[in-house]
Formats: C-alpha cells, structure tokens, sequence
C-alpha cells in the first residue's frame, strides 16, 4: 500500500514512517518542518516539504496514495490557550483541506491522530469512548471539531475513517536508520524532561497535593511502537462509509513519582526534583478504557513503562 503520512517529520510521524517502511509499504510524508525535523525522516519516503494549509502541496502528496495517517496538527495545549487561532486553522482548517484532496483523488481511508484532550475532565475513570466531551483547551477543542468533521465526512462519502485518542506516549523506536525520538522543542512532556534533568535544572513535579495514592497525577502511559501498532491495524479495520474513535492508552496509570522511579531504576541514579504548583489544564488522573482497541484493533500494548524510559534514554545518547 502507499501512504500519506501528513506529519511525518515529528516524533510520532516519523516512527509511523519508519514502521511503514519497515512492512514494505511505500510513504509520502507532507510535513512543513515547523516543529518536526527533515533529518527526522527515512530517507526512503518521499518527503513533501510543504504546509498541509497549500491545497496544491496537499494534492501533490496524495497521488498514487491508498491511504492517509494524519499526525499533522499544533499539539501544544499551553499554546492552544494563548494563540488558539493557529490552532483552529491548522488542525481544523487543514484538515479540511486535507480530507477535500482526498475526496477529488479518491483516497478513501484515513486514520487520525486525535486525542484524549477531547474528553476534558473526565466522570470515570477509566475513559471509554462513550465518555461525554468537554475539552477544556483549543487543542482539545480542535481535535474533536475534526472528529466531528470526519464522521460527516465518512456518512456523507463514504469514507473508511477510524480516529484514534491517544492518552500520554513514551518511548522511541530504533529502526533500521536510528533512533526515532522525542525532540520537541519546548520540551513539556514528563518522561524527556525526567531524563534531562539535572542538579542545576531539577524536575518540576507539578503538584504533590492531588487527590491520588501518592499526591501526584496518575497518566496512562503507551509506547510509541505499540501506538503505531495500532495504526497499522487501524489501516486494515477501517471500514468505507463508518468512523469509529478508539483509545490507545494502556490501561493502567503511573503516578509522577513512580514515573521518575522507573526513570531513577533505568539509570541507575537519583532524578534531582523539585516541588512546583499544579500546572493549569492538568486533570488529577487519566487513564484509558482500551477495550475497544482490543476487540475492534486485535490489539494490545506490548511495552511497559520500564521499556518506554529506557528507549527514550537510550534514543538520546
Ligand atoms: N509533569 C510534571 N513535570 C513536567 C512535565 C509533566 O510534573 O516537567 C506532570 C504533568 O503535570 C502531568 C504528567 O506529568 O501530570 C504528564 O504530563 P505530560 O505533559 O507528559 O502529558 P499530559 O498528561 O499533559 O498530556
């Protein structure tokens, strides 16, 4: 099969990119490189350096394509709030854009990457997918506008479409090129800046004081190779005309604490820390239902939080 990976520079795209290659389907990946990186890209896909706002750009990725994974979006929820209009042009106005070309080129099978952030604060825990959606950011905001729009998308034209909500993604994929890792830039994410931390930059913990086992909050953690598993499950289960949402966590929850102790047993030292306040957004405990992706994806995780650390320890030396 040929794919269009649309964010295929970034952390996640590029190991979608990587594990494409790696099954013997030929890649497009449509990226501008502004977050992502062009050296972050298998040399073997054909990269379209372009931003998926230029509708020409968009069509010129989609030919000879069967199928797009759409990873392409702003993804800073801190962002989202200061400048939400960048936010509501790229996720929602480029997919629209996006899934425009795909009608006229007849690619008729899209996976997105959507996410967790469309439930907000959740009733239960864990989250199913019938959890009702109160984002409370942009990002999240925008995330479900394109879920929303996708479903229509499929009801109206038959589009084979599964959306997949990711809870908090780890780790990093050694392929045959090296490793694919996190390099954002601001780094938010807890695991990379638990292994960058030092005496003289210790880790913030954003809060002690939560209503959870230890104080601090408990995420659904998922390794990146089994995300992208799922993907390529998910490129197989869509099914023309319907658009399912599915979660991909784990599970099961980590605590902060237990995250930085999993961090201190990989490397075999004390992470340096500090007591911070919580940081606003921040629900106390997510963890996904991941029933669904195992009835619908024949899917489950495979790597644990253990495996997810060392990865992304060893994929930055
Ligand atoms: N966190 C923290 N210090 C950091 C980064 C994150 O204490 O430097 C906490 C954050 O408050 C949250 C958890 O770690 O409870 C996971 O945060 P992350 O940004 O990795 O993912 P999110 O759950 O926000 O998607």
């Amino acid at each position: 099969m040929k794919v269009l990976v649309t964010g295929g520079a970034g952390y996640i795209g590029s190991t979608a990119v990587a594990m494409l290659l790696e099954q013997g389907h030929s890649v497009n990946v449509l990226d501008d490189c502004s977050t992502g990186h062009a050296s972050s890209v298998d040399a073997r896909a054909d990269l379209f350096q372009e931003s998926i706002l230029n509708s020409q750009a968009v069509a010129g990725a989609l030919q000879g394509v069967d199928a797009v994974l759409h990873f392409c979006a702003k993804s800073l929820v801190g962002e989202s709030v200061t400048k939400p209009e960048i936010y509501w042009e790229t996720n929602v106005y480029g997919t629209r854009i996006l899934l425009d070309e795909m009608k006229k080129a007849n690619v008729a099978r899209l996976v997105f990457s959507s996410t967790a952030a469309t439930y907000g604060e959740p009733r239960e825990i864990p989250i199913t997918e019938n959890e009702i959606t109160h984002p409370t950011n942009p990002y999240g905001a925008s995330k479900l506008a394109v879920d929303y729009m996708i479903t229509s998308q499929s009801r109206a034209y038959g589009l084979a479409a599964i959306s997949l909500r990711y809870f908090n993604v780890a780790g990093a994929l050694r392929s045959k090129t090296g490793w694919q890792t996190e390099r954002h830039n601001p780094e938010t994410h807890l695991i990379p800046n638990v292994l960058r931390a030092s005496e003289s930059n210790p880790l913030k913990i954003f809060g002690v004081d939560w209503p959870t086992k230890d104080g601090t909050c408990i995420r659904d953690y998922v390794h990146v190779v089994d995300l992208i598993g799922a993907h390529l499950s998910a490129l197989e289960a869509a099914q023309p005309g319907t658009h399912e949402i599915i979660n991909l966590g784990s599970g099961g929850g980590y605590s902060v604490n237990e995250v930085i102790a999993a961090a201190e047993r990989v490397l075999g030292r004390k992470i340096p820390t500090e007591i911070s306040s919580r940081r606003a957004g921040d629900p106390a405990i997510l963890i996904a239902d991941i029933t669904k992706a195992s009835k619908y994806l024949t899917w489950s995780p495979t790597l644990d939080l253990n495996q997810m650390v060392s990865d992304a320890w060893n994929s930055i030396q």
